[in-house]
């Protein structure tokens, strides 16, 4: 019999060397964002004066005309030129939560038939993929499959490098014909535009100078890496990015011997190999670790203003996979590839900076006395209370279920931690009471090391919302999500938020209240208010959970649920209101969650009947004859029924469990074409309750034939293989 893939990939990977990484000798500073086309080199691409005139359109937010296009056009095309591109592709990003992108060549035949290189505005400006392949929510019919793409110009382009091709990208929004929304950025430029414009006036309650604000975005990227034999061994991983069935490893994470251990050589030298293209895409990533899991890992960069960090996240995603090719590993960013070990998130640091350099959400050295950083604290946790359930929406997908209150970081229950030192300056503030120290204290631990400063907020792992020192951390997001989705939730409800204070305020104004006592009035009543949402405790205990339903918190465990807040009456309003998107946006986004989610079960469930069909019942079959016949065998040298009890007990556990897999894989495969007649909605729910849990009872069978077939026919590479080779 030929040797499985498991047994090929396993040889493999024995005689497998480290990839030897050349990176540059200069200096990071010296070529990061070489290939990026910045403003500076812009400057030298554009004459002065159409140079300004760009950069002033773009920081009015006005748009661009055609003629300005044409140089800039030019420009970008003279600096691709001399980089080697011979290519140029929009960048967007649909609602499948990767990037796509469509090249164009720029050699072209002019009018007299003679061979030509060019690019002109019109092709940067805009561009028609077919977008009959993207998922649109019905926003799309089929004969009207136009779709459009439109430089987003607050974004730069960039140049992707893919085995010496070289392709100019220039990041767009995607659209229907009829101008709807079938992406990502769309609403997030929206989103941000308006909270960013709320946000100046509030401001100006307080400092004449403030006329800009914008949010910024730092994110912290998890993962997994394993080697690429083993990933192309399993084709649940290989389809559906998670393993649908697997017996737990003896040794899993219960040592946490792994965070923050030492990086093993060859996932080093791909970080490194990683950080230099991202370093080249101006990607400004700094910092590297193991995360709790066995070959779990993190990658964090310094932020950004949240559009460029969003585009980078993609940009970051995609670049993870083809470096990996390269060192012949595979990049897991399911949410949680393996059961019984930590899944993987993407934690959104969001804050609000100034055009003076201020970050609002900084306490500096007296929080109390600052009323600027209080509006923007006191509104941010006030923006939660009123719409976490929309969060809750945002972030919730077929992968992030196997996390979010699934006994794991974080909860699903929408609360916001803000630290000891941070809760005493709320409360006295609303009490007009003292609130002791809660400066940063030092540490002086001896006279060998420096003091050490301590933050003014412990960390928190539980929460699903915390307050870090000068940012909020939004820890709930998946690994595998576009942060534009959370994010555009974030801003909007923020910038709702700051728009009901300002009219508050100016309310108690006009009735003649001085403008400080306003704000101080108003703040100390959404402090009592958020008390219902604020909590300090440990997320995971069931306390919590019990708790958390006497506050009238929602604690939605599934997608499905979840994705309802997203179409409540208040959520149109606000989406409207906002102008991030209509109603029928909305409506169509909201069903290309639903059938995602969807077809992320049907993938696994068939994926798993596969596996169990033609590689699982086969062996266990085999070895279940070759017990039988050994039964046999003994019967025949007359021995008695106790000298082969074993054997038989497990020729009947086998039969027992192969009749049961058999049964339930056709109870699933009916439980799936009965999900299949309902509309997008009923179908999730029927996804999730009927199809899931008997994809739980199936995978328990095929781990207990994992447990009993010889580990030497075993046709599926094991959690212990997956997860431990270094
Ligand atoms: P920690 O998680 O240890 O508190 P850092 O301060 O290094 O770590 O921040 C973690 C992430 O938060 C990084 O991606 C960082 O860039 C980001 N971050 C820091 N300050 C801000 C800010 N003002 N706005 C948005 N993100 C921020
Ligand atoms: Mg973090």
């Amino acid at each position: 019999m030929s040797k499985s893939l498991r047994f090929n990939a396993l040889d493999t990977i024995l005689y497998r060397e480290k990839k030897v990484v050349n990176t540059p000798s200069t200096r990071i500073s010296e070529y990061f964002g070489s290939h990026v086309f910045t403003r500076k080199v812009m400057q030298q691409y554009l004459s002065a004066k159409l140079y300004k005139q760009f950069v002033k359109t773009i920081d009015s937010g006005k748009s661009l005309d055609r003629d300005l296009a044409d140089h800039i056009a030019d420009a970008m095309y003279n600096w691709a030129i001399s980089m080697g591109v011979t290519h140029y592709a929009h960048w967007f990003q649909p609602l499948t939560g990767r990037t796509a992108e469509k090249h164009d060549s720029f050699f072209t035949l002019d009018d007299d038939g003679s061979p030509i290189e060019k690019f002109s505005g019109d092709a940067l400006v805009q561009q028609e993929p077919d977008g009959s392949s993207f998922p649109g929510g019905g926003l799309r019919t089929t004969f009207e499959a136009r779709g459009y793409t439109a430089w987003d110009t607050t974004s730069p382009a960039f140049v992707l490098e893919v085995e010496n091709e070289k392709t100019l990208c220039i990041p767009t929004i995607f659209v229907t014909y009829g101008g709807q929304s079938l992406d990502y950025k769309l609403p997030l430029l929206k989103s941000v535009s308006y909270l960013e414009n709320v946000a100046v006036k509030v401001c100006q309650l307080f400092d004449e100078n403030i006329n800009k604000v914008y949010a910024t975005l730092g994110w912290e990227q998890e993962y997994f890496l394993i080697d690429e034999a083993l990933f192309y061994a399993r084709p649940d991983l290989q389809f559906t990015g998670r393993t649908v069935l697997g017996r737990r490893a003896p040794k899993g994470q219960q040592m946490e011997d792994h965070y923050f251990g030492s990086i093993p050589e060859r996932v080093y030298a791909y970080m490194r190999d990683l950080e230099v293209e991202c370093h080249k895409l101006g990607i400004p990533v700094r910092t590297r670790h193991n995360e709790v899991a066995p070959s779990q890992y993190e990658l964090a960069p310094q932020y950004e203003e949240l559009n460029v960090a969003v585009d980078h996240n993609q940009l970051l995603m995609d670049l993870m996979d083809r470096v990996a090719r390269r060192h012949k590993l595979a990049v897991l960013l399911h949410e949680k590839p393996f059961a019984g070990v930590n899944g993987s998130g993407k934690h959104n640091n969001w804050s609000l900076a100034t055009n003076t350099g201020v970050n609002l959400l900084s306490p500096g050295s007296d929080p109390s006395n600052n009323l600027l950083f209080l509006t923007f604290f006191v509104n941010t946790i006030q923006a939660v209370h009123n719409y976490g359930d929309l969060l809750r929406a945002s972030i919730a997908s077929a992968n992030n279920d196997h996390r979010l209150g699934a006994n794991e970081a974080p909860p699903a229950i929408m609360s916001v931690f803000i630290g000891d030192a941070m809760t005493r300056t709320i409360e006295a503030f609303a009490s007009d009471s003292n609130a002791g120290n809660t400066a940063k204290e030092a540490y002086q631990l001896t006279n060998m090391v420096p003091e050490l400063e301590k933050d003014n907020t412990d960390r928190n792992r539980t929460s699903p919302f915390a307050f870090t020192g000068n940012k909020f951390e939004i820890r709930m997001v998946g690994s595998s999500s576009n942060c534009a989705g959370p994010m555009t939730v974030m801003n909007m409800i923020m910038g709702k938020q700051l728009n009901d204070f300002y009219a508050e305020v100016n309310a108690l104004v006009d009735s003649g209240k001085d403008k400080k006592a306003a704000v101080e009035t108003i703040l100390k009543r959404y402090i009592t208010e958020n008390r219902k949402v604020r909590f300090e405790g440990d997320n995971y205990s069931n306390a919590w959970k019990i708790e958390a339903k006497s506050r009238g918190l929602n604690n939605f465990q599934t997608t499905p649920e979840a994705l309802a807040a997203f179409v409540e009456e208040k959520s149109e309003l606000l989406f409207t209101e906002s102008g991030v998107l209509s109603v029928e946006e909305l409506h169509a986004h909201y069903d290309v969650k639903l059938e995602s989610y969807s077809l992320q079960i049907q993938i696994e469930s068939r994926i798993l009947a596969e596996i169990c069909l033609n590689q699982i019942i086969p062996v266990s079959v085999r070895y279940q004859t070759e017990l039988a016949n050994n039964i046999l065998s003994l019967q025949d040298l007359g021995l008695d029924e106790e000298s082969y009890a074993a054997q038989l007990d497990m020729v009947k556990q086998l039969g027992s469990h192969i009749n049961a897999l058999k049964s339930l894989i056709n109870k699933m495969r009916d439980e799936r074409a009965a999900a299949n007649e309902f509309g997008s909605k009923e179908k999730a729910f029927a996804y999730n309750d009927k199809v899931k849990p008997v994809m739980e009872q199936i995978r328990e069978h095929a781990e207990e034939l994992e447990d009993l077939v010889d580990d030497s026919e075993w046709p599926v590479a094991k959690y212990r293989e997956l997860l431990f080779l270094k």
